[in-house]
């Protein structure tokens, strides 16, 4: 599917929940309300519109939330997911605290890779980012199972100017193989209120540990992370600075949220409210000249330099990251 600028999305990113079991501070604090289970969509819907937009040439599902590991039947959307043609990968985005539960189910449903959170190694921080106790060791457990399992996975780092001490710790993941990417604040939803730490200044930080650290061509999935390699650390360190460094120009990516909202850019609100299709009545054909078309206008460029040209205004747990 080409967009209006010429660029090819085949990465489709799906948030089955807005409902998560932590309360990291810049995305879903307490207090934060639920969206209505009505408005979300049943499985069989998203499964739908996955089919017309593999038609339509996505390639890599990313299955995201909330947290998508609290939403029943994940592990069987991941299956049904992988059975659609067309469809090459999936991956998940998960908080981590729930694969000791459902990683084996998901390696057995085919789940290609997954990306997993965490902010801080530091256990006392951790908890005041997340709203819970327990999330170190829980992602510490994750990877080691998913390893076992050959489930690739990687670790993400939100840069907070509170986590500038945890840095060469997260980044020692990379030491036993796990690739680790520290993604720059957003001021989208409630992260405008919290402060970022510049990932400039992150890179030098870990110079301070791996002065090698240089910048390496790679690419790995679909994501928009840029890459540094270090002759001691056997995986790479990447950075998500969507902020500071703007990547719109190759984006391939759009965004289909819990409440079946198609989001083409994540600072805007336009998009496409596919669910009001979806629930009334409209066959394949209207959904696919729907989606064509919010494609094809997907916006050149976010505007994380003008907060004052956001207009989404939802969570990111209501969007998926
Ligand atoms: N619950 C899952 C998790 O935490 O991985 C999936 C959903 S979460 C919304 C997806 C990703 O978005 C997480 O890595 C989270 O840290 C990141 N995120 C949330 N709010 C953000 C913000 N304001 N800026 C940058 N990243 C953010
Ligand atoms: Fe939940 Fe993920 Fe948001 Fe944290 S970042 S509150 S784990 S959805």
């Amino acid at each position: 599917m080409l967009d209006k600028y010429g660029r090819n999305i085949n990465y489709l990113r799906i948030s089955i929940t807005d409902r998560c079991n932590l309360r990291c501070k810049y995305c879903m604090p307490d207090g934060c309300e639920s969206v209505p289970h009505d408005d979300i969509l049943r499985y069989e819907e998203f499964l739908r519109l996955a089919r017309i937009f593999a038609s339509l040439g996505v390639e890599h599902v990313r299955v995201t939330g909330g947290e998508p590991l609290v939403r029943a039947g994940a592990v069987d959307f991941v299956r049904a997911l992988k059975a659609v043609p067309g469809i090459r990968k999936v991956s998940m985005t998960t908080n981590g605290t729930l694969l000791a539960r459902y990683g084996e189910a998901l390696a057995e449903a085919g789940l290609d890779s997954v990306n997993i959170s965490l902010d801080s190694t530091d256990p006392e921080l951790a908890r005041e980012i997340s709203g819970s106790d327990g999330v170190v060791d829980s992602v510490r457990e994750s990877l080691a199972l998913m390893r076992e399992l050959g489930v690739p996975a990687k670790l993400n780092a939100v840069l907070l100017a509170d986590t500038a001490a945890s840095l060469v710790p997260l980044a020692r993941f990379a030491e036993e193989g796990v690739p680790v990417r520290f993604i720059e604040l957003m001021p989208m939803g409630v992260g405008r209120f919290e402060r970022g730490l510049d990932p400039d200044a992150a890179l030098g930080i870990l110079r301070g540990v791996w002065p090698d650290l240089s910048p390496a061509g790679l690419c790995i999935g679909s994501g928009p992370a840029h890459y540094y390699v270090s002759g001691s650390l056997a995986a790479p360190i990447g950075f998500i600075d969507a902020v500071s460094h703007r990547f719109c120009a190759s984006c391939n990516r759009v965004r289909l949220t819990s409440r079946g909202y198609l989001k083409p850019c994540l600072c805007f609100e336009a998009g496409a409210d596919l669910r009001a299709l979806l629930r009334s009545g409209a066959d394949d054909a209207e959904l696919e000249r729907a989606i064509a078309l919010c494609v094809f206008n997907k916006p050149r460029q976010h505007c994380f330099d003008e907060p004052q040209e956001i207009t989404e205004a939802h969570l990111m747990s209501q969007i998926g990251g």
